[in-house]
């Protein structure tokens, strides 16, 4: 669903009348194609300090099979970057920052189309010395800021390594990955923190669900259809969860996915033991589940009756609440596993808040509260729980969108153009990943790193 601007922007006069009108030149995202090389050209991988990381990542990297350059402010890049890692991870003196400068500055100069930067930190709230945690936290400014300069669709995000993962480099492996591939590309300019977590070996990094379940609610179309072709795609078994009025076009998401369908209203007392009973059918317990169900209902606050307020509150937040208390419940047959993975569907509504949407943003930043207070609670049982908050996706919904303010959501963002609802599942998809277990708590915008909600 590529939009007019974008593919007008990319074709032949389009491009050059873009150029000479001074119009926003939206970038033609690389997105995942199954067996997809992780990247398209070399890596630079270097860093600052006496972080320990930097070999980790390079070792990742090469496994992938791509070719790895060390980053150094003397070096010549023959061909164009893929992408730079740059490991600050040990860095604890602002003036260890110049070093930022003069090496990652010309690797990011050398970087083709769709380039990544990745940019490795210690968490700020870590280090007790405040000289230290500034030199860090300014890590954040960086990338946030690089984020907005790169063109051609590059992205640029920020690793918060806490200290006691950074000698595990298996935990890394799996967010290097995502944040590297083509299925982060409408991530950018945003921070996560990666933590403890025991991660399996992975046999084959296109497949990471063979063997698994999981659950998407609201699945039917837009995102959620898209999310559970992730997961069916990474070879999950997916049961796809959406109201009996929007059953048939359920029932072919289904039969295009090999995926069972459950017709259910997320609200129903008994949504829970509905979906445990549809898992225990599969012969197993479950790994995955995806709250996506939500709706609006917009007004402005003071013209917000009860039906409008209870009823957003109900369906975006509530129900998972319930649901989960029930898949929870280590008696309940079909039940989440130890070690399994709940994320739910936020928005940046749920942090910058959208005027006649009190009541989805209520919801929205309870889908985050939620997300990270449950993580500490459900640690001991390895359960990680956390948030995917899309921007502005192209979906049926925003479709609907007047003109001038759809343009506005659509461009506003450093990729200066909306996202697919695949942006969003793979993302989800990234949280859900066996080798994903030392990321939790956490809320991940996929918003090409908007303007809105900030
Ligand atoms: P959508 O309206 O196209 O799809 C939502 C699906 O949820 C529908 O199939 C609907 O039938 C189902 N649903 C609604 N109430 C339900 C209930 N009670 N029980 C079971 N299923 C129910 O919306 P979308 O754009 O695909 O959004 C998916 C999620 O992403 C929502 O949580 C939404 O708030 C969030 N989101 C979307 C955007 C965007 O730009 N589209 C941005 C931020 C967040």
């Amino acid at each position: 669903m590529t939009d007019t601007l974008t593919k007008f922007a990319n074709e032949g006069i389009g491009k050059t009348i873009t150029t000479k009108l001074g119009l926003p030149r939206p970038a033609l995202l690389r997105r995942y194609k199954e067996g997809q090389d992780l990247l398209e050209g070399p890596a630079a991988v270097g860093g600052i300090g006496e972080g320990t990381v930097a070999s980790s990542a390079a070792a990742i990297i090469k496994a992938s099979g791509a070719e790895v350059v060390a980053a150094t402010a003397d070096s010549q890049y023959a061909d164009k970057l893929a992408a730079v890692v740059f490991d600050a991870s040990g860095a604890r003196t602002l003036d260890e920052l110049e070093g930022l400068r003069t090496t990652l500055g010309p690797a990011v100069k050398a970087l083709g189309k769709n380039a990544r930067v990745i940019v490795i930190g210690t968490p700020p709230d870590e280090l007790a010395d405040p000289e230290a945690a500034a030199t860090q936290q300014a890590l954040e400014g960086i990338t946030r800021s690089l984020g907005k300069e790169l063109r051609a669709g590059g992205t640029a995000n920020l690793f918060w390594l806490s200290l006691e993962a950074q000698g595990d480099s298996a935990v890394l492996a799996a967010p290097l990955r995502f944040f590297l591939s083509s299925r982060s590309a409408y991530v950018s300019g945003q921070p996560i923190r990666i933590g403890e977590g025991e991660v399996p070996d992975v046999d084959d990094w296109h497949k990471p669900f063979l063997g698994e379940t999981a659950v998407v609610t609201g699945a039917a179309r837009g995102i959620g259809a898209e999310i559970a072709k992730v997961f069916a795609r990474a070879g999950a078994k997916v049961i796809v969860v959406d109201i009996p009025a929007a059953g048939e076009a359920l029932s072919k998401v289904a039969n295009q996915l090999g995926a069972t369908a459950l017709q259910l209203d997320v609200t129903a007392p008994d949504a829970g033991e509905k979906i445990a009973a549809a898992v225990a059918k599969t012969g197993g317990g479950l790994d995955v589940i995806v709250h996506n169900a939500g709706i609006t209902r917009d007004k402005l606050f003071v013209n917000t009756d009860e039906a409008r307020w209870g009823s957003v509150i109900n369906v975006n937040l509530q129900s998972q609440f319930r649901i989960n208390k029930v898949l929870l419940d280590p008696s309940v047959e079909g039940g989440l596993k130890d070690g399994g993975r709940i994320i739910g569907v936020a928005s940046i509504a749920g942090i910058g808040g959208n005027r006649g949407q009190v009541n989805y943003g209520a919801s929205k930043a309870g889908v985050i509260g939620m997300v990270r207070s449950l993580s500490k609670e459900l640690a001991a049982r390895r359960i990680t729980v956390n948030a995917v908050a899309p921007g502005f996706i192209e979906t049926e919904m925003t479709a609907k969108i007047p003109v001038a303010t759809r343009e506005v959501g659509r461009r506003l963002n450093s990729l200066l153009q909306g996202g697919e609802p695949v942006d969003v599942g793979e993302a989800i998809a990234f949280f859900a990943e066996p080798g994903s277990a030392g990321v939790t708590g956490q809320v991940l915008r996929v918003c090409g790193q908007s303007q809105l909600g900030a």
